[in-house]
């Protein structure tokens, strides 16, 4: 996005530094999957989604689906999954019926190119269940990022082979939902997220979100579940590496 033009090399350094070993880089758009595929090629320790967001699915055309299946075809070492796809009723920048649409085909998409789902779901959990139901099964998975849905929507899309992901909001005192969710599910079924540049963690909150301060979310959930934070970044970074089926180097592993 365009709040870090300029910045990419530096926040990619702040991230290795701060012991982040992988950044998965979210598509919203056909020209942002692109983008991302652009960074992933130059930093190894970035992959990219290519996707188009439910906000732009009143816009969205053949042509641009096609497209995605093309960029995820021609460059199978960066795109590790398709999303950001989903439903959004709270903004609800699209027509409902239109977001379902787009959604169901780019799940179709993502079986085709035998890739997991990245799932935005906002206030729409019924019909997300529903649809990824009906569109199911997906072997390869899933993750429901930025979940905020309660506990037992949660464990019905672990049970369709999906997994959460939890961000910034985890750190916001009033953030019960959300912290029921990265204490209770499985830890196999639980990945860290900042949703940059939105929704930066305490004491960042209100700043522009970037992949540094996910060692804020980390400390937060490792303190929810009683672990350490190292017990938990790796889990998490096991979990990304399973579900994307790809390989994150450590920053340590990578200069020795
Ligand atoms: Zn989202």
């Amino acid at each position: 996005m365009s709040q870090y033009d300029g910045e990419l090399e530096d926040i990619i350094n702040r991230a290795n530094t701060g012991n982040v070993a992988g950044i998965v880089s979210i598509g919203i758009d056909v020209s942002s999957s692109l983008a991302n595929i652009t960074i992933a090629r130059r930093f190894s320790c970035v992959k990219a989604t290519v996707g188009i967001h439910p906000h732009d699915a009143d816009k969205v055309t053949d042509r641009e689906l096609a497209d995605l299946i093309e960029l995820a075809r021609a460059h199978q070492d960066e795109v590790v999954a398709v999303g950001e796809i989903g439903l959004d009723y709270f903004k609800a920048y699209s027509k409902p019926e239109i977001q379902r649409d787009v959604f169901r085909k780019q799940l179709r998409i993502a079986k085709q190119l035998d890739l997991p789902v990245v799932i935005h779901d906002r206030d729409a959990h019924q019909d997300c269940f529903t649809i990824v139901k009906e569109e199911g099964p997906f072997p390869r998975g899933g993750i429901m990022h930025c979940f905020t849905g309660a506990l037992h929507w949660a464990r019905r899309f672990i049970d369709e082979n999906f997994a959460l992901s939890v961000g910034g909001i985890t750190t916001f005192p009033n953030a019960k939902t959300v912290r029921e969710i990265a204490t209770h599910i499985p830890l196999q079924s639980l990945l860290l997220e900042t949703d940059g540049p939105f929704l930066a963690p305490v004491p960042y909150r209100g700043k522009r979100n970037e992949p540094a301060y996910l060692v804020e979310i980390a400390a937060l959930v490792a303190k929810l579940r009683n672990i350490s934070i190292a017990t938990l970044a790796h889990a998490t970074t096991r979990n990304a590496q399973r579900i994307f089926n790809c390989r994150f180097t450590a920053p340590s592993e990578e200069t020795s």
